[in-house]
């Protein structure tokens, strides 16, 4: 019996991508090769290559002038290359919790970083509000979901200065006003495919406004140029994010799946609240992640945390366990997990409530 699988990343995928992927890698559209074992050069791995830029301008409505690129290194690669090619004084941030502290770290390797606000005064169970972007910064940097704490920026913010939002773990779980954002960038182990890829949203005409050495593999404009095959990309992965996003448009595309996953958080949300046994750790409902659903047992009822974890064990759950830096439970509740997943969570929680 296939799991309930709330792993955080990576994660649960379609299976239309596993099997597609699976089927591909040995014999390739039927050309009696592996996926694996073509040149990244062929006709038949740059249509993959060229499909999938596509496919994500299609489904994300990307307007011209913006490039979309497959590369490695992860998000965390990312949190270097954002400030390498577009920190020239000053950079702005928002501290939402443990990802961005990273790219905090990176950006001040090359210059000034303004953190304009910051929940880390109540473990990162909030948004920011009310905080000012300062003008002469040279983007604002943005977690739009946090992974580890379960809160997300569900709109499309306005900001004086590029928009900077590393998107890991909420790419295409929503439409996106993409003209809102300079880079958009995140990791695909979350959303999306296998891990091995970070995907980049860039508007071009933000490069190149001030003089800097960047090493070739480092610098964006060798990855637009070269439309991400300047070196060996992961052609696996980049193939099962294809998949995904095939996956994705058959069922009617982002405001399809938009619709899906407030129903499927709504399910899980409205059980912690009721249920006299589990809290949310994120109280302001706008605040509340769609992707990941962090809860904590209720004080008086703390002993019984461990046991709720094999009693859901028992029910062919796994990956609930909460980050060690929250504690609790954490259910990640990305695109491919689907609804039975998350109502067979929920009576898990109501069984257990009637047994205790
Ligand atoms: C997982 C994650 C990362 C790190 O991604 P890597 O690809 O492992 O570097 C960064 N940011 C967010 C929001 C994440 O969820």
């Amino acid at each position: 019996m296939k799991k309930h699988n709330f792993n955080a990343g990576p994660s649960i995928l379609p299976e239309f991508t596993i099997k597609s992927t699976a089927e591909n890698i040995l014999n390739l559209n039927g050309i009696g090769l592996s996926l694996m074992e073509i040149s990244h050069r062929s006709k038949e791995y740059t249509a993959i290559n060229d499909e999938a830029q596509a496919m994500m301008k299609e489904l994300l409505e990307i307007p011209s002038g913006y490039s979309v690129l497959f590369l490695q290194g992860g998000a965390s690669l990312q949190f270097c290359m954002v400030p390498f090619n577009l920190l020239n004084k000053k950079a702005a941030y928002l501290e939402t919790g443990s990802w961005a502290k990273k790219a905090i770290k990176e950006a001040k390797f090359f210059g000034q970083v303004d953190v304009v606000a910051s929940s880390a005064d109540k473990n990162y169970s909030y948004i920011p509000k009310g905080f000012s972007i300062p003008k002469d910064a040279d983007y604002f940097h943005i977690t739009t979901n946090n992974t580890i704490y379960g809160t997300e920026i569900r709109k499309d913010i306005d900001s004086p200065v590029p928009l900077v939002a590393d998107a890991s773990s909420d790419i295409l779980s929503r439409p996106m006003d993409v003209s809102k954002y300079a880079l958009i960038y995140g990791g695909v182990q979350k959303n999306l495919g296998p891990s091995g890829v970070a995907f980049v949203i860039i508007k071009d005409d933000i490069l190149g406004k001030f003089e800097r050495q960047i090493p070739t593999m480092l610098n964006y404009k060798t990855h637009i140029d070269d439309k991400s095959l300047f070196n060996t990309p992961a052609c696996i992965t980049v193939f099962a994010c294809l998949q995904t996003m095939k996956w994705l448009k058959q069922l009617g595309g982002l405001k399809a799946m938009q619709k899906i996953n407030t129903e499927k958080a709504k399910l899980l949300y409205d059980e912690i609240d009721r249920n006299k046994l589990f809290i949310p750790t994120v109280q302001e409902e706008e605040d509340r992640s769609v992707m990941n659903v962090t809860f904590v047992m209720n004080e008086n009822y703390k002993e019984l945390e461990s046991q709720f974890l094999e009693f859901a064990t028992s029910k062919g759950m796994v990956g609930i366990k909460g980050h060690r830096s929250v504690g609790g439970f954490r259910a990640s509740i990305y695109n491919a997990l689907p609804k039975e997943s998350v109502q067979a969570l929920v009576d898990t929680m109501k069984e257990f409530e009637s047994k205790n």
